[in-house]
């Protein structure tokens, strides 16, 4: 009789009863954790994935998604699925203060590279521009495609302790179907479970900070606002009314959600009091203030209360465990970073994972993934409580620190007076204002991570800072920095430089001058099984410099050559094609391997 199994592989019965083998376990089906799946399988890296929950994210937390975060998208082939799910960066624009939505506007800010002077240093450092994907549409996306492309997901499955060894890590799991434990043998464990991490308090993960620094609550809702936001399409609306410096995430937030009928809105409490009594009544009674409509019958969908934390690790290893996402860095969602820097935090780590496993890099790589990703969680730590706390700036601005109710009303309506006093509110508005661009384009934050590990061969040529680190990317190709964005191609297609760098690859860039370069690669290849290949960059090659943009932003000679491992980052260049190229290159891609 013929075997019908409709092609596909069955998944396999452990031999051992009760314990499940694969290379890389992941916790967490967050943004951390799903990419951290997603990479390893495009890399062709046996993994499963549990999350404790039945589902992905039930509120959208995050949704203002980088450029790198997009970047990174592209890379895995997923930008579009993103894009189809996302408000379009258009719409991203005019972050909006405001007594209350219906009510007096106090001012707008052009957000996330909107304004058409800032709108250009973005275009230039990337191919692609932040957009908005709430945290519930964004897994999904996630969790799928990794799925498809071979992680195990396990729902409704829960991490509970682990231990490691030598060869491997032990993981206990619980099936909170069956409240059924079983063990889960893995050779590495990435602890990618949230802000209350367990992984990370198992393997004593050393952090600094604290924790609910602020009370902050969600509340999610259903109102059609069309006539009252649409003239100024913004993902953010900041309202300043009474109450709204307690606690939470700087002053009330109305966030968009979906255009313009979903939103969602955070609303601080003092965390030094007993939380309020988050019912739908109090739920009704917050969106009415801040929305400005004291009739609206809202659909209320959802509401919880969060802790505002300010802590980072400042080491994210042990052994064989990594910890990734909020479980390394842990502060308000001002900036929009956190989504976004965990995504980064798992690019950076699997293709190590992979290197290591598949037996072309020593597990000495391994360490560079503290040393890289610590001083960005450290960074974006700090930037995001600073724009929290400088709202301050902005109730200073308007005379209304230490005031409630109706005087608090009055003070904010003295700006309109033509008085000395209604001048000064004026004046002090405009630099208020003007400090929001720390946390609505900081494109320096956003951009500009610069590696400094055993994983990168530095040569004291990292970039002097711009003239402000936080507002403005310098692109480089220095050692450390990432690959500047250039359009490239021919006749008939146009990249963008960092296609021609996958994941799966190393890529040695050169010109037409350092054509060498390419049997030195070939060399690398067979000896260190390194999968690494070559562009050459010119006019009759596959790709060309169509702006010649790409010849001034490489700092090397046309016959030097640029190493950019899978993250984008670049681990080694050298600035003319030396006598002995083979020797060169070979030296470098030891030492990185960490096989010198
Ligand atoms: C209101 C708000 C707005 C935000 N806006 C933005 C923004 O605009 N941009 C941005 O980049 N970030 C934003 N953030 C931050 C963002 O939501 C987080 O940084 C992000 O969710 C962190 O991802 P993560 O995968 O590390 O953790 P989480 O998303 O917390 O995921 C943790 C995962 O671990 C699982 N888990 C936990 N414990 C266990 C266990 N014991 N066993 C198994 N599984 C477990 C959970 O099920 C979950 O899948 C915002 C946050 C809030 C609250």
């Amino acid at each position: 009789m013929p075997v019908f199994d409709d092609g596909q592989k069955e998944t396999e019965i452990p031999e051992t009863e009760d314990v499940v083998t694969t290379d890389v376990l992941v916790v967490g089906s967050g943004p951390a954790g799903a990419s951290a799946a997603l990479f390893l399988s495009e890399l062709g890296v046996d993994n499963i994935m549990i999350t404790k929950y039945r589902w992905t994210a039930n509120t959208p937390r995050a949704h203002i998604t980088n450029q790198r975060a997009m970047e990174i998208f592209r890379d895995l082939g997923i930008e579009e699925q993103v894009l189809a799910d996302a408000t379009p960066h258009e719409l991203v624009g005019d972050t909006v203060f405001c007594t209350s939505i219906a009510g007096e506007e106090i001012g707008r800010i052009r957000t996330w590279g909107t304004r058409p002077d800032r709108e250009a240093d973005y275009q230039l450092a990337s191919p692609c521009l932040t957009v908005d994907i709430p945290q519930t549409y964004l897994e999904p996306i996630l969790v799928r495609n990794a799925t498809e492309r071979g992680t195990q997901t396990r729902f409704s499955t829960e991490y509970v302790s682990h231990v490691q060894d030598e060869d491997g890590v032990t993981t206990t799991a619980r099936d909170r179907l069956t409240g059924h434990e079983y063990k889960i043998r893995s050779k590495f464990l990435i602890g990618a479970d949230g802000a209350r991490t367990q992984v990370g308090a198992d393997i004593d993960l050393p952090l600094e900070g604290a924790m609910d620094i602020a009370g902050s609550m969600n509340i999610t809702f259903k109102a059609d606002l069309s006539e009252l936001v649409d003239h100024r399409p913004s993902v953010l609306y900041w309202v300043i009314q009474p109450g709204s410096n307690v606690g939470g995430i700087g002053t009330g937030l109305v966030r968009m959600v979906r255009p313009w009928d979903e939103w969602l809105i955070v609303w601080g409490y003092d965390i030094n009091q007993p939380p309020p009594d988050l019912t739908e009544e109090y739920a009704v009674g917050v969106i009415r203030d801040l929305l400005g409509m004291p009739d609206l019958e809202p659909e209320v969908t959802g509401y919880s209360l969060w802790g505002v934390n300010e802590m980072y690790a400042t080491h994210a290893q042990k052994g064989r465990v990594f910890c990734a996402g909020d479980a390394i860095h842990r502060h308000p969602p001002s900036n929009g970073l956190g989504s976004n820097t965990s995504i980064q935090d798992s690019y950076n780590l699997a293709w190590k994972l992979a290197a290591v496993l598949q037996g072309y890099a020593e597990p000495s790589l391994l360490e560079s993934y503290s040393a890289e990703r610590a001083p960005v969680a450290k960074r974006i730590v700090t930037r995001a409580n600073q724009s929290a706390r400088e709202f301050g700036e902005l109730f200073e601005a308007l005379g209304v620190v230490g005031l409630e109710g109706e005087e608090m009303a009055r003070a904010i309506e003295e700006r309109k007076a033509n008085t000395p006093e209604g001048a000064a509110k004026r004046a002090a508005l405009v630099t208020a204002m003007e400090r929001k661009n720390y946390e609505f384009n900081a494109h320096g934050v956003e951009l500009g991570q610069f590696y400094e590990s055993n994983a990168i061969l530095a040569d004291g040529s990292r970039p002097a800072p711009t003239e402000d680190e936080d507002l403005y990317h310098r692109m480089s190709t220095s050692p450390g920095a990432h690959l500047p964005h250039a359009w490239v191609g021919d006749n008939v297609e146009k990249h963008a430089m960092l296609d021609l760098a996958p994941y799966t690859q190393w890529t040695l860039i050169t010109g037409i001058a350092g054509e060498a370069w390419e049997d030195a690669a070939e060399a690398a290849r067979t000896k260190f099984g390194i999968p690494l290949q070559t562009v050459v960059i010119g006019p009759g090659r596959p790709v060309t410099d169509l702006y010649f943009d790409w010849a001034k932003l490489r700092e090397v000679e046309e016959s030097g050559a640029i190493l950019v491992r899978p993250d984008k980052h670049i681990a080694w260049r050298a600035m003319s094609l030396p006598e002995d190229p083979g020797t060169a290159l070979g030296e470098a891609v030891a030492t990185l391997l960490g096989k010198a």
